[in-house]
């Protein structure tokens, strides 16, 4: 995936700043939901960078040999280093790469 950012129409926008606001709100207040969901998660993260351009292109986003990456690794957000919490956050993340998927799935509840 090139480190250009999707032109994204009001209503995808709009999903997204509700998906960072649901993750902000796991992330502070229910970390069981985390935990939980979190433990029905298999797979790896290949580092497509789908990720980093939820509603906008993180400022962080580099590329090392055309390949996505934190130019943050060491110190990422919380918001950032849970994610995929559930699946929608990979419907969310799937807005920004259609043809691909993330290396995360979830096992069914
Ligand atoms: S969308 Fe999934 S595979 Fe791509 S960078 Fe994010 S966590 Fe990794």
């Amino acid at each position: 995936m090139s480190k250009s950012m999707p032109q994204l129409t009001a209503k995808q926008k709009l999903t997204h700043a509700w998906g960072k606001a649901r993750r902000f709100y796991y992330g502070v207040f229910n970390q069981d939901y985390i935990t939980r969901s979190h433990a029905r998660r298999r797979g790896e993260c290949l580092r497509c960078g789908a990720c980093c351009k939820l509603m906008i292109e993180c400022g962080h986003l580099d590329e090392i040999n055309g390949v996505p990456a934190c130019a943050k690794h060491k110190v990422k957000y919380k918001n950032c280093r849970i994610f995929p919490i559930d699946e929608a956050d990979l419907a969310d993340r799937d807005i920004i790469a259609p043809g691909t998927k993330c290396g995360y799935y979830f096992l069914p509840k």
